[in-house]
């Protein structure tokens, strides 16, 4: 998969999730939009009944008042027909006259909002929202059209005189209704409007969502989960693909490297099968000699890449004793120094431990500083200084090796020790090797439970550092 296809996949994917997240908010916005509607619906309803029941109680006080003047006047008429007869002791002191004035007091609309009942209407109010299963808090008030003011709030009577401080207490309860959701006029008819009840939810809003919270949150979190296993895999397929990449570089190199003893094992075979040479047994054993050299160095980069399958396989086969690291690393030391030395270089040894003793395979553990030194003096072009470091430490003991060639940057240094891995810059290619050297290092030193870590800087040097335990325990794993 090249590139750009990975890429063109991967905003392909980003644009979807994106359109998906914006529509499934709209769906839910949409869902709340039709739920406050409902709500609204069920309010108003409500509001609606509680203005009915208010208007049947106005009008029922007036058929009373009505009935009661009523009343009164046959007295008064009675009385009237006393009088005549000339007995005035039984007249009322205070009656009202159904005339014009009291009449137009009883119809008229203002009066009817001063006679609500606070009781009543808180009643009233907490019943039909009841019925219509509106459980949140409410705020509600009678507005005076009249007085421009509140004369019922949340169940009680305002002091409607102006400028009564008692009223300042009810400021915070006003405000908020000023700005109420819901009103409702009260005994309105064409020519006039006495005032309304306001009604507010102030958790409304909150109360709206709350039902589509499990919804957001659910589907939340498997956006969140859709957008992980795709950087996950996005990872991946990086991964691999340079994975990859390394694999061929590495089949190259190692054909290159076979190519070589190849063609000399058989330049030298031609040699020998060439007349005049068969009877010259010098020279046969010289061709004989240059052909075993080159089969033990296939064999050597054969060996490399089956250790390499066998840490794979997790088949390791450790075969654990006793060992003497300084004994192990002069041992190491001899083998590469003809070609340190061959480069005008040396290699140092600072011996710090005192104890040099631990449990582990000699063969792995040889190689891994085999493979150290090897990689000093091969990064290291010119005069290599090698200093080969021991000490203890808790636990175990710490083996540096440093050296003063072509050090890396720090992106290398976190990909060293990955399988196939070789830096890619610079000269570094003119050096052979397949890219396993380190990451055996580092499967070996985790297999006897140890740690591997590299300090270096471009153009200085580098320093890889391999901590061992002394004692080595079967839960130490690759
Ligand atoms: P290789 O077979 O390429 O040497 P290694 O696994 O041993 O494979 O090393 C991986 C890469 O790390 C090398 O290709 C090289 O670029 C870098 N490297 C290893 N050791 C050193 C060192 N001492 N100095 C500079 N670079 C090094």
């Amino acid at each position: 998969m090249s590139r750009k296809v990975i890429w063109g996949i991967i905003a392909i994917m980003s644009l979807s999730l994106i359109v998906v997240g914006v529509i499934q908010f709209f769906w839910i916005k949409r869902s709340v939009d039709l739920e406050e509607k409902n709500f609204d619906d069920k309010v108003i309803f409500a509001l609606n009944n509680v203005k009915e029941r208010l208007i049947g109680d106005a009008q029922e006080r007036l058929q009373r008042d009505v009935e009661e003047i009523k009343f009164q006047n046959t007295i008064v008429d009675k009385l009237k027909q006393e009088i005549i007869s000339g007995d005035k002791s039984t007249w009322p002191q205070n009656h009202r006259n159904l005339d014009a004035g009291s009449l137009a007091f009883l119809f008229n609309a203002d009066h009817f909002l001063e006679t609500i009942d606070k009781d009543k209407l808180h009643k009233y109010i907490a019943k039909e929202l009841k019925e219509q299963k509106i459980n949140i808090k409410y705020e509600y008030g009678v507005f005076s059209n009249d007085i421009k003011d509140y004369i019922i709030i949340n169940g009680n009577y305002v002091a409607a005189a102006v400028g009564d401080t008692s009223k300042s207490s009810n400021v915070a309860a006003i405000n908020p209704l000023q700005m109420a959701e819901y009103r409702m006029p009260l005994f309105a008819n064409e020519i006039s409007e006495p005032g309304h009840l306001n009604l507010n939810f102030p958790g409304k809003t909150r109360f709206l969502w709350s039902s589509f919270i499990p919804i957001l949150l659910t589907s939340s979190f498997f956006t969140g989960l859709i957008l992980f296993c795709f950087s996950y895999t996005i990872y991946i397929i990086f991964r691999q693909k340079k994975v990859s990449e390394m694999k061929t570089d590495f089949i190259n190199n190692m054909t290159h490297e076979f190519k070589t003893p190849i063609a000399t094992i058989s330049l030298a075979s031609d040699s020998i099968l060439s007349p005049g040479i068969m009877e010259n047994t010098d020279k046969i054993k010289r061709f004989i000699g240059i052909i075993k050299q080159e089969n033990a160095r296939m064999l050597n980069q054969v060996e490399k890449v089956l250790q390499m399958a066998q840490i794979e396989k997790n088949d390791l086969n450790l075969k654990i004793s006793g060992i003497h690291l300084h004994e192990l690393i002069e041992e190491a030391i001899i083998n590469a120094e003809l070609k340190v030395q061959a480069k005008g270089g040396s290699i140092e040894t600072v011996f710090d431990a005192k104890k040099d003793e631990i449990e582990g395979d000699f063969t792995h553990i040889s190689n891994i500083i085999n493979n150290l030194l090897d990689n000093a003096e091969k990064y290291t072009p010119e005069k290599p200084q090698i200093i080969v470091q021991t000490k203890n430490v808790k636990k175990g003991i710490e083996i540096s090796v440093s050296d003063n060639g072509i050090g890396m940057s720090k992106e290398s240094q976190k990909l060293i020790f990955e399988k196939f891995y070789r830096v890619h810059t610079g000269n570094v290619h003119d050096v052979k090797g397949f890219g396993l050297g380190l990451s055996y290092v580092k499967a070996m030193v985790e297999a006897h439970g140890g740690k591997v870590s590299v300090q270096s800087e471009l153009g200085k040097g580098s320093n890889f550092t391999i901590f061992l335990p002394e004692k080595f325990s079967n839960q130490n794993k690759v």
